[in-house]
């Protein structure tokens, strides 16, 4: 592995990792990110940056212009934490109850306040600019959307986008990168089951929900395996069942949720159509009555080419053969959202730490750590790619 992090990177290390490790300590969750708002602003502030707060409540984004015109780059960062008590044993383990940097945004922002601090000794030979961006809320609360609502692509328009997401399924010292899709549609679905309950020892006359959520779930599994494009990736994941009141009752009401996963919009089209018909053919089998919900999640996540090469251009320059091309994931991100106004790249960066095997140490579990060394890896991507950009 030969990894070239860039010197500018290596002389603030500590301060990098310091930053991480304070954002980790003081988590919070989605759209009451109060006071990280406030340290990424302070840091901001303190490089003599443009600094905006508030953009979709507790977003946060800091300007940087050059002299000369050109590009206005936008290089993002998310800021959320989850509801998840933390387990593992850091000195710098969160100490807010209940809530947990387990997907490595601590790390994100730490990155990005890095290459902020180096690109702003750019400043003088910047043609263009380059807007930090700070978003809240993107485990669910779809936090860009409101960034993208609050004016974030505008004054001055952004004319490209990059995002990373630090990713413990790589190794360290890889980056994993693809043009079109990367990461998948993302949407829910709640069925509800309705029976008609009865004693265990006399099913006559009844309709047994559980029996008829038991096929609806094995059928399911079936848009998957027969109706998708083998070529073509797709998931079905019912998540959760709830019904039934006891050993010797026939269940009324079974109420099953779930997620589908899709990379196109044909795909998750199809899904939904064949869940219905699934749907009503079980129910006329069963005489129950089924009904279904589905919410939007976030789109796919579809990066353009020519700035998927630019990032994988400046990756090479960090990680040399450790560029993964192409790499995908059925995870979903809101970066989909400004992918969908404007070009861009959102790509991985190998963060499993040393010694673990990486199935050991996955995003969202209660003993979530990163390689801190990956910090040092994406915070020279930052800093090449805009100096490959935009730098004269
Ligand atoms: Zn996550
Ligand atoms: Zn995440």
């Amino acid at each position: 592995m030969n990894i070239k992090i860039r010197p500018e990177v290596k002389a603030i290390r500590d301060k990098i990792i310091e930053i991480r490790r304070h954002l980790h300590k003081y988590p919070e969750l989605a759209f009451r990110e109060f006071k990280t708002a406030e340290f990424v602003a302070g840091e901001l502030q303190e490089l003599g940056l443009k600094v905006s707060m508030n953009v979709a409540k507790t977003g946060v984004v800091g300007l940087l212009e050059g002299p000369q015109s050109g590009p206005c780059i936008g290089l993002r960062a998310d800021m959320d934490g989850l509801p998840i008590q933390e387990t593992g044993s850091l000195p710098f383990k969160s100490v807010n109850d209940k809530v947990m940097h387990a997907c490595g945004h601590d790390g994100h922002m730490a990155m990005l306040l890095g290459a902020a601090r180096i690109l702003t000794g750019f400043r003088d030979r910047l043609s263009g600019s380059v807007k930090f961006i700070f978003q809240p809320a993107e485990e669910g609360g779809g936090g860009a959307k409101y960034m993208i609502a609050d004016g974030v692509l505008d004054n001055p328009s952004v004319d490209e986008i990059y995002g990373i997401h630090l990713w413990n399924y790589q190794e360290f010292g890889t980056v994993g990168i693809k043009d079109g899709p990367i990461l998948a549609a993302a949407d829910i679905f709640t069925i509800t089951i309705l029976g008609k309950g009865g004693h265990g020892a006399v099913p006559q006359n009844t309709v047994d929900a559980i029996v008829a959520a038991s096929h609806l779930v094995t059928a399911l599994q079936t848009i998957v395996s027969r109706n998708t494009n083998p070529l073509e990736s797709t998931v079905v994941t019912v998540g959760m069942i709830e019904g039934g009141h006891n050993f010797n009752v026939i269940a009324d009401k079974v109420v099953l949720k779930g997620t589908i996963r899709a990379y196109t919009d044909a795909n998750r089209k199809m899904i939904i159509r064949r869940m219905n018909e699934i749907i009503v053919g079980i129910a006329k089998s069963f005489g129950a009555e089924i009904s279904c919900i589905f919410e939007d999640g976030y789109p796919p996540t579809i990066n353009s080419e020519p700035e998927t090469s630019k990032a994988a251009n400046a990756a090479k320059k960090i990680v040399g053969s450790g560029v993964q091309f192409p790499y995908m994931s059925m995870g979903a991100e809101d970066m989909s959202y400004y992918l969908e106004k404007v070009p861009g790249c959102f790509f991985f960066v190998g963060s499993s730490p040393e010694g673990v095997d990486p199935s050991e140490i996955p995003h969202h579990c209660s003993h979530f750590d990163i390689n801190e060394e990956a910090l040092l890896v994406g915070s020279s991507i930052w800093v090449q790619l805009i100096d490959d950009l935009i730098r004269t």
